[in-house]
């Protein structure tokens, strides 16, 4: 089963608009030449108030070799939800992908497996992609319970979505204590974890619908690092956060990720 990579910069609250478009600009002008069948689906999150000024740069320009996504969305259409916004706003620009369940909104917000199930479900009845994070803490991972956690989070999270929707999801495994420390989870142990997230969709959706699911791998992700975690047989690309924000790094990573 060949699945497209897929490598998404998390631009997290970073970037204003003029910083957006220029982080965008350098992305496209560097990748503009490659053959597209060669590179991965390149996926840039900017933060809300700059998804206009990306999309401007790159849906709205025809560039066919990056895709915009969102890094939250609220479940519900439209009404009362001060400072939320809905999927329908983040289609608008022209946003294929939203990156729900993030560990920083779990943590930080204290968002639940339940309204990330909400969002995964709407996200899909809206015709766009979720990209749904899981990952265990530091004292999951010591106390020996990082694939029940994790398969956990993904019955969870995937309740009452059809099979074959679910084989359109991406998924990223992001180990929490990698995030933003610098410290790699080895890539051998992520496509363990990562096997164990492709057992539990083949449990739920079953085992054709599961092979189809790209698995993306988070953490610290590094232009050093990528060749090594694409050449697992399981880790179907990256979702990068801090080398995301230098076009060069980021570039980097996603020629690192080329067939
Ligand atoms: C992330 O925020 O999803 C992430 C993986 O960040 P970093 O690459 O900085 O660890």
């Amino acid at each position: 089963m060949s699945r497209r990579p897929i490598i998404a910069g998390n631009w997290k609250m970073h970037n204003n608009r003029a910083e957006s478009a220029k982080l965008v600009c350098a992305i496209k002008e560097a990748i503009q030449d490659i053959d597209k069948d060669a590179l991965p689906e390149v996926v840039v999150a900017p933060v809300f108030t700059s998804l206009g000024v990306v999309s401007e740069n790159i849906c709205h320009c025809g560039c066919e070799r990056i895709k915009l996504a969102a890094q939250n969305c609220y479940f519900e259409p439209k009404g009362a939800f001060t400072g939320e916004v809905s999927i329908d706003m983040i289609k608008d620009f022209g946003a294929k992908f939203i990156i729900i369940g993030h560990s920083e909104r779990r943590q930080i917000f204290s968002e639940t497996d339940e309204m990330i199930n909400k969002k995964a479900i709407a996200i899909i009845e809206a015709g766009l992609t979720p990209i749904i994070c899981c990952g265990e803490t530091l004292e999951q991972r010591e106390l020996g319970v990082t694939d029940s956690h994790i398969a956990s989070q993904i019955v969870k999270a995937l309740d009452n979505v059809k099979p074959s929707d679910i084989a359109n999801v991406v998924i990223a495994y992001e180990p929490i204590w990698a995030i933003g420390t610098g410290k790699t989870c080895d890539s051998t142990e992520a496509n363990r974890v990562i096997k164990v997230i492709r057992n539990t969709l083949a449990q739920i959706a079953g085992r054709e619908n599961a092979e189809k699911v790209r698995i993306l791998y988070g953490g610290s992700v590094k232009p050093e690092t990528i060749k090594e975690q694409m050449a697992q047989s399981d880790i179907d690309g990256a979702l990068v956060g801090g080398a995301s924000l230098k076009a060069e790094s980021f570039v980097e990573i996603i020629k690192g990720a080329m067939k």
